[in-house]
């Protein structure tokens, strides 16, 4: 390629890259028949080994030629309706339009003199955002928020203000001592991204404080005895962490008692909404975020439940007070006697303008477009549920609370050991044959299965064949360990 930067004389070449990429895409979906093809790692591993990084192909078209090979033929296809594992979701089209304008035109999403527009359209989504969440504060107190790379980067930056909002309030000891007393306390699912804020936090090995939960749901009474409890024996609580959906079951803290609590006890809330806050803009299912407008900080993901490429998520303060501490000058960027600027407020320097593929697809569908999709994904995960437990070998270990189903495959006679033991076994054959993708997790101490939903056409037929997989292979893999065990036994 003679001319590979882009610029207005590279129009043409920019233009049928663009149009070969797509085909590619193209071709990746029609070719895409089972959610991964059965190549293994290790012979990926091997191609992906081969390729001499110090001799270039010369050409787009052969390096595309390549990649095909490497990656889009064995790609997992997240909008594949046998793709059931994980929290990736299948993506709208007005926000692929919107990446390819942002990745060209490359803002950085740093200072007025980098990115004027891009910092207004997402100061004003931000805004948008945080009168979903209708954050309950004296009136004259303003909310504010940053995009951000995930809902692990958003819990970070969400503690890392709880933490300089605790350490700003008198008390006893050195800024050191007081650090080594912090706490945060969480229900017992919340994400590890939680402990790994913790640790880079400073904060100690045992800082993140897991209460029991009823039903998986944070119980506010516990969290009461704990927070008068903490008091009373001089711990600091650096923040409450509540959870909107928890990555396993979906389920929801009672918000609105746990803010009540906290609010009570002048503690910070943290709400971690990254996989429910597409609860935001569904037309019919906003209410099971009440409550929500009680916190300090939430942190929502765009790329899960608002259907969005990675990364996108949104990291929202109750008082834009709070970014302050997110707040360093550079004399060459943003020095402190100019404006202020959208650096500001983040952890990062540059910063893609992930928030235009937000914009696009709330142009283009509206916000109930977006919680529609959510909607009709729930909606297909509690047929599935229902499918789940009306069969007498499965066991349905909660019902649904969001978009995931937890269950345990039982063939007959197998007992509860058994059943345990081919949960693992289960999910890897099926992730070896391609034709179906599930995740594995543990539920009350026991492996189990887990389906997560975020495909809002997902067929009952579609689940059910992959039902069907999972209950061939448990009883396959049942067979083959009752006659090994048979074997052993005889020898
Ligand atoms: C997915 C998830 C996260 C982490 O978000 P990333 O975007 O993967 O960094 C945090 N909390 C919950 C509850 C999640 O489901």
């Amino acid at each position: 390629m003679n001319d590979p930067l882009l610029t207005r004389h590279s129009r043409g070449a920019h233009a049928s890259a663009l149009a070969a990429a797509t085909a590619e895409v193209g071709r990746y979906l029609d070719d895409r028949t089972t959610p991964r093809s059965p190549a293994s790692p290790s012979l990926l591993s091997d191609a992906t080994a081969a390729v001499d990084l110090d001799a270039p192909l010369g050409s787009l078209d052969l390096a595309l030629d390549e990649v095909r090979g490497l990656y889009l033929d064995h790609a997992v296809g997240y909008h594949h309706p046998r793709y059931l594992a994980h929290l990736n979701c299948p993506v709208t089209i007005p926000a692929l339009a919107a990446e390819t304008l942002t990745t060209a035109v490359n803002t950085a999403v740093e200072t007025w003199d980098q990115g004027t527009s891009a910092c207004l359209i997402e100061q004003r989504l931000i805004e948008w955002v945080a009168g979903l969440v209708d954050f309950d504060g004296p009136s004259g107190v303003r909310p504010d928020g940053v995009f951000t790379t995930g809902g692990s980067a958003s819990n970070l930056q969400g503690l890392f203000t709880a933490r300089e909002d605790r350490l700003g309030r008198p008390g006893t000891g050195s800024r050191g001592e007081r650090l080594s007393r912090l706490r945060i306390l969480t229900g017992e699912h919340a994400h590890m991204s939680v402990a790994m804020a913790a640790r880079l936090l400073g904060l100690p090995r045992d800082a993140v404080v897991p209460l029991p939960c009823v039903g998986d749901m944070l119980d506010p009474a516990a969290l009461d005895r704990e927070l008068e409890h903490a008091a009373a024996c001089g711990d600091e609580i650096a923040a409450v962490v509540a959870v909107a959906g928890t990555t396993d079951h979906g389920a929801i803290d009672p918000l609105a008692e746990i803010g009540a609590v906290c609010r009570r006890h002048d503690v910070w809330l943290h709400v971690d909404a990254a996989y429910g806050g597409g609860l935001l803009v569904s037309p019919t299912r906003r209410d099971m975020l009440d409550g929500i407008g009680l916190a300090d900080s939430v942190t929502v993901d765009f790329h899960k439940t608002f259907f969005l490429p990675v990364a996108a998520s949104g990291l929202l303060l109750r008082d834009r007070r709070g970014f302050r501490h997110s707040t360093l000058h550079a004399d060459y960027l943003n020095p402190a006697d100019g404006d202020e600027h959208a650096v500001d407020k983040s952890l990062q320097t540059t910063r893609r303008f992930d928030a235009l593929k937000l914009w696009m697809t709330l142009r283009v569908i509206g916000a109930d477009g977006i919680g529609e999709l959510l909607d009709r994904a729930i909606e297909a995960t509690a047929r599935i549920g229902d499918l789940v437990a009306s069969d007498p070998r499965m066991d349905l270990l909660r019902r649904p609370a969001l978009s995931t189903v937890l269950f345990r495959p039982r063939p007959p006679g197998c007992d509860d050991d058994e059943t345990d033991a081919l949960v693992r076994p289960v999910r890897d054959a099926l992730f070896a044959e391609g034709h179906s993708l599930v995740a594995s997790t543990v539920v009350d101490g026991r492996p189990c299965l887990k389906l997560t939903v975020l495909d809002p056409d997902l067929r009952t037929s579609d689940a059910a064949a992959v039902l069907d997989e999972i209950r061939d292979a448990a009883d396959r893999l049942a067979r083959a360990g009752r006659t090994s065990a048979t074997v052993e036994a005889s020898a």
